[in-house]
């Protein structure tokens, strides 16, 4: 029987998957995040949840190759947050029979995790966003695609993929994981109200990380409206300071268990913020990323996929030093308590006001 550690638990949703008396259900809290609840009627206290829980793994040491790099493809790169590695990935895989799993926004603009197998669905899952992605079916999925010997691209947060390693039965060959250096996960209750509250309109496309106004380090989120108006905003957008003040992450990225050097993923991918204080050379403002190669695995995919990408080598130490979220966790912001209150309370009326945001 799992006992939940609102603090750390990290709603990858393995317990509930996993149970097998399906005595585990995920339900919303207040502040519109995930956590399993447990129906002791049908417990049989076998223990396999908190034995698969991956915040109780252990961090093994790998081998790490550190590379700044980028998309040749200009376009691919403008479109990506930052330098288009994820869809040269996510190209080799589906050029090979495979499918790619990742984040997408759906029909009502809020994030879940989905299945593409052609590279122009792969538009929905190019470039974050800043909400946490529900994982939906996506882990039972993986394991059908991969038992039917497809190659499978699964993309995600850490949490994501230290859950989906520990809800598979075994290591698979044909499985590719991806996972982001991750500052934290927004309320998707905190988006819904935004959208509603802020953007009251029919929206035809939201970006979050648009590159046409600014740099790639000074981005900006841009929705697109069917009347065909535009928004584009960055550090004033009332989101963007929520998201960025970490007022509205989920409680565990405040103490994150898989913010650590050793990922389980084949593959880290993240901004390479700092990039100018080690190699010039690679920064154009279009967006470089941080790749970091994890596996064997993974290098054997990079000999493959190198001739669509720039890339140099770069010593580890260095490359992490300017982005901290590697290994460290965001303290909550000022006025998380208060924001927090009005979350639970509904009241977006409130809650997006300049003078209720603002230190
Ligand atoms: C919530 C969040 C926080 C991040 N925090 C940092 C940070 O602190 N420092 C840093 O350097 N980089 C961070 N990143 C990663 C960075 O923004 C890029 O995703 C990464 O550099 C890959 O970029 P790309 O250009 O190669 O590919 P892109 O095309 O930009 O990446 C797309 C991939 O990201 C995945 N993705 C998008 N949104 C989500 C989501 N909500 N949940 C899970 N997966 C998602 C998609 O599945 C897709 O596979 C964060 C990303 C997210 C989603």
């Amino acid at each position: 029987m799992i006992e939940i550690y609102k603090d750390f638990c990290s709603g990858c949703r393995v317990c509930e998957k996993i149970c097998p008396k399906n005595a585990i259900e995920m339900k919303e809290d207040e502040r519109g995040f995930f956590y399993p609840i447990v129906n002791y009627d049908k417990c049989v206290k076998c223990g396999i949840c908190r034995k698969k829980c991956p915040i109780n793994n252990e961090e093994i040491e790998k081998e790490i190759t550190a590379y700044a790099a980028y998309n040749k493809d200009e376009e691919i790169r403008l479109k990506s947050s930052s330098g288009g590695i994820f869809t040269i990935f996510a190209n080799y895989v589906l050029e090979n029979n495979g499918v790619v799993i990742g984040a997408a926004l759906d029909d009502e603009f809020l994030v879940e995790h989905i299945v593409v197998e052609n590279k122009k669905d792969l538009e929905k899952l190019r470039s974050s966003k800043y909400v946490q992605s529900n994982i939906k079916d996506s882990y039972e999925k993986t394991k059908e695609f991969l038992e039917e010997g497809r190659l499978v691209y699964f993309s995600g947060t850490p949490c994501q993929i230290e859950g989906l390693k520990a809800y598979l039965p075994k290591e698979y060959k044909n499985l590719i994981t991806q996972d982001i250096i991750c500052h934290g996960v927004p309320s998707p209750k905190a988006w819904k109200g935004y959208l509603k509250h802020k953007h009251n309109q029919n929206i035809k496309s939201i970006h979050f990380r648009n590159k046409e106004k600014g740099s790639w380090g000074d981005y900006h989120l841009k929705f697109e409206y069917e009347n065909g108006k535009k928004y584009i905003h960055h550090k004033d957008d009332f989101f963007m300071k929520l998201f960025l003040g970490d007022l509205i992450l989920r409680e565990s990225c405040y103490q994150c268990k898989f913010k650590k050097v050793n990922r389980v993923s084949d593959f880290t991918l993240a901004d390479f913020w700092g990039i100018n204080n080690i190699d010039k050379s690679m920064n154009d403002e279009k967006g470089t990323s941080l790749l970091l190669v994890n596996s064997n695995k993974a290098r054997d995919i990079i000999e493959e996929v190198s001739e669509f990408m720039i890339k140099k080598e770069v010593e580890f130490k260095e490359a992490i030093q300017f982005n901290l979220s590697m290994i460290k966790s965001v303290k909550k912001g000022k006025k998380f308590e208060k924001i927090s209150k009005l979350l639970e309370k509904d009241d977006f009326e409130e809650l997006f006001k300049e003078e209720t945001i603002c230190e």
